[in-house]
């Protein structure tokens, strides 16, 4: 039976990083996609998983299948103290002030619905403001049109600048006595812009007006420190941080959690229950009603370990370099866009190829064995905002390389033959 601290990866134990051997962690890589070696380029959708994280699922459902927190037998109590580990490498990863302010969810949406539905209903009436940006992903604008509609408040909207930069300005100007919360992407999944969250939470807070951090795209990527970025709440999914799909975090400032309603009832959320009168349990099983998804958690928390064993840096500076070198070379091919070119971005390039459908772009490359993303990206503002009806989009994670860039390169000349 494995501890979450005896899982070992073959990339990070010894010797300077290198995309070619953590390659080799990922089993998928293995796999032959229409004949071709598969070349994965969808990593904003989801993360390919490492054998560490598979084998910590594997490893719980063997050896430990249980449900936690209530078993007082050998298996439960080692389930529980998995999970538990779990939330603590989290908490220590994201440098949360307590295990406390690690509520498991499934991903970044329910961690959004959870902060509107709970946080939401609460502090925010007729009248009063939310603001969003133009950047968001639908995940953090429907939930918030929801709480709108049944509230009498108003949702106020960031615009972009041409470059697919958040326009601070606007934001100085937008930001008011009415605004209850704002809700911003760290890295947006549509462009890659990053945008400068630790100033909006600063303006944001001489007003006393908390902020939720979308992070789903930027917590897999680059170092995010919750306590230095003093968000007061930041959402993220495990999948596109190579752990499993069904679990994800909200993290939230203990204070605020504490004093919120719980989301769902049910059991575990509970410290006792009369007909008469419920006492909820403590931060944070109150937001966690229902047996957990155990594994997912466990698997989650391998992704973790994962991940700091390559080191975060390394893995910014790897994709930063992959970011240039990609955005050269397709600024190269002949009636090719880049839609989005702020001055900071992670590692997404969203493009249009004349006047190529990007499904047809993402088919003819599929038949080469390269997974890329085409459509609106669930962002659909920032398509209305550029004129497009769709774009195609790449995006890298750590076992990418320049040489899957040459190949999408060569996939984009077929598309041009066949199509332009
Ligand atoms: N926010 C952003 C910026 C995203 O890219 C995504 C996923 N594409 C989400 C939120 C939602 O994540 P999930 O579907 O895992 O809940």
């Amino acid at each position: 039976m494995m501890t979450n601290a005896e899982i070992v990866t073959a990339s990070g134990l010894n010797g300077p990083f290198d995309p070619g051997r953590v390659r080799l962690d990922f089993p998928i890589f293995r796999e032959l996609v229409n004949g071709k070696p598969l070349i994965y380029l969808d990593n904003a959708a989801t993360t390919q998983k490492p054998q560490a994280v598979l084998d910590a699922i594997s490893d719980y459902y063997t050896h430990r299948c249980s449900s936690v927190h209530r078993g007082v037998y050998f298996l439960s109590e080692q389930a529980t103290a998995s999970f538990e580990d779990a939330r603590r490498i989290i908490c220590t990863f994201i440098n949360a002030a307590s295990p406390r302010e690690i509520v498991f969810v499934r991903g970044a949406t329910e961690a959004i619905n959870l902060v509107s539905q709970t946080y939401g209903r609460t502090h925010i009436g007729t009248g009063d403001e939310i603001l969003i940006s133009a950047l968001e992903h639908h995940s953090d604008i429907v939930p918030w049109q929801i709480l709108c509609q049944e509230k009498g408040a108003k949702l106020r909207v960031v615009p972009v600048t041409p470059a697919g930069e958040f326009d601070f300005d606007q934001y100085q100007m937008l930001l008011g006595p009415k605004t209850r919360l704002v809700a911003v992407t760290h890295v947006s999944n549509a462009l890659g812009t990053v945008n400068p969250v630790e100033k909006i939470i600063r303006l944001a807070h001489q007003q006393n007006t908390p902020v939720l951090v979308d992070g789903a795209q930027s917590i897999p990527h680059m170092s995010v420190d919750v306590q230095s970025l003093d968000c007061d709440f930041l959402a993220f999914s495990g999948h596109k941080m190579y752990g499993p799909t069904g679990i994800g975090v909200l993290y939230g400032k203990e204070r605020l959690l504490d004093d919120m309603p719980p989301y769902h009832g049910g059991g575990d959320m509970i410290r006792s229950v009369t007909f008469e009168k419920t006492v909820y349990a403590e931060l944070p099983y109150k937001f966690e009603a229902g047996t957990p998804n155990v594994a997912g958690a466990i698997g989650l928390g391998a992704a973790v370990e994962y991940v700091r064993s390559i080191g975060m840096q390394n893995i910014f500076s790897h994709e930063q370099a992959l970011l240039a070198y990609g955005a050269l070379a397709l600024e190269k091919v002949d009636r090719l866009r880049i839609i989005g070119k702020a001055k900071e971005k992670a590692g997404v390039i969203s493009f249009v190829l004349d006047s190529v459908h990007p499904h047809d772009i993402g088919t003819i490359l599929d038949a080469q064995g390269i997974a890329i993303r085409t459509g609106t990206l669930c962002a659909q503002p920032v398509m209305d905002f550029f004129k497009i009806p769709a774009t195609a989009r790449i995006s890298f994670g750590v076992y990418n390389t320049r040489d899957d860039i040459d190949a999408l390169l060569e996939g984009l000349l077929r598309v041009k033959e066949v199509f332009c």
